[in-house]
């Protein structure tokens, strides 16, 4: 896969007013902050290139949901762009619950590009080596995270995997093709109740939501006893279907590559999009918001096979 490198995701000059939208919402105050258009990785109609949507800077409504201890950290996104997105495609004024229809790439760059707008591009973070467990402290450039769009024939309805070692069935058939749907916020909010208790029963239980085939596998079977299948599959696999939905799937790349400063040893982490609006904050290991999309797992985010 190329990684086109990021030259800014909006369409238009970061500031730009976009003009009143009619149609407001009950509870959405009308002003405040003027929007701006920002480029969507997938858009939310498969196959609807260089779809925009228009966020706006946090506000005070905002924040307070950070603080909010009822919302898990897929809700917590989806009430914060539920806040600051003032159109997503065609929708004006979208809710919760169109936020939640968004595909997890548009809705982890949305939240990013309000980020940037509310708080700037540098982003402190601190992260724990893990050989000698010395805090890491890294400036991250947001404004230089690469950003990959859907190919116009790319399918994010359709994600074709093709497993090395595959599952054999007790007919001895071995299923090797599966296609995938990319992950969306309604996935996310599936899983979230066990991401922090459990996230590699989370990050199973979203990629069988996002199983559309695998091999010949009738569906009856799959719906009974997907999770055990894959649980079946080797870790190489494994990785090869998380990596599919997560870091080679359309959007910003949230992989970083650290460089302990301490011992020099080198590690990746994922940059959490709920930590976003939080200057600084070292993650807590025991954290209730350890996740905010996608759960880590020895086979997700940073895994290689
Ligand atoms: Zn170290």
């Amino acid at each position: 896969m190329s990684t086109a490198p990021f030259t800014g995701s909006t369409g238009v000059p970061p500031g730009t007013p976009t003009g009143a939208s009619p149609g407001v919402s009950p509870g959405v105050p009308r002003g405040g902050p003027p929007g701006v258009v920002v480029r969507l990785p997938i858009g939310p109609d498969s196959g609807e290139a260089g779809a925009t949507a228009v966020v706006r800077k946090m506000r005070g409504h905002e924040e307070a949901l950070l603080h909010d201890p009822d919302l898990g950290p897929a809700a917590l996104v989806s009430h914060l762009l539920a806040g600051t997105a003032l159109r997503i495609g065609e929708c004006e004024r979208p809710g919760v619950e169109a936020v939640e229809a968004m595909y997890s790439a548009d809705r982890n760059h949305l939240l990013l590009q309000v980020r940037r707008l509310t708080l700037g591009d540098r982003l402190a973070a601190v992260y724990a080596c893990p050989a000698c467990a010395a805090r890491v402290r890294v400036i991250e450039r947001l404004d230089e995270l690469p950003f990959v769009a859907l190919e116009e024939t790319g399918d994010p309805e359709a994600v074709e995997v093709t497993l090395e070692d595959g599952w054999t069935d007790r007919e001895g058939t071995t299923h090797t093709e599966v296609v995938l749907r990319l992950p969306r916020g309604s996935d996310e909010q599936f899983v979230t109740t066990f991401v922090a208790s459990d996230p590699v029963a989370a990050a199973d239980a979203l990629l069988l939501r996002c199983v559309v085939r695998f091999g010949s596998v009738p569906s009856s079977e799959l719906d009974a006893f997907g999770l055990r299948i894959l649980r079946d599959l080797t870790l190489g696999d494994r990785a090869r279907l998380q990596r599919a939905l997560h870091e080679d799937a359309p959007g910003t790349r949230m992989l970083r590559g650290i460089e302990c400063t301490d011992c020099g040893a080198r590690f990746e982490r994922q940059l959490d999009v709920t930590d976003f609006f939080v200057a600084g904050r070292e993650k807590a290991p025991d954290s209730n918001r350890r996740s905010s999309t996608w759960p880590g797992t020895s086979t997700g985010a940073g895994a290689t096979s």
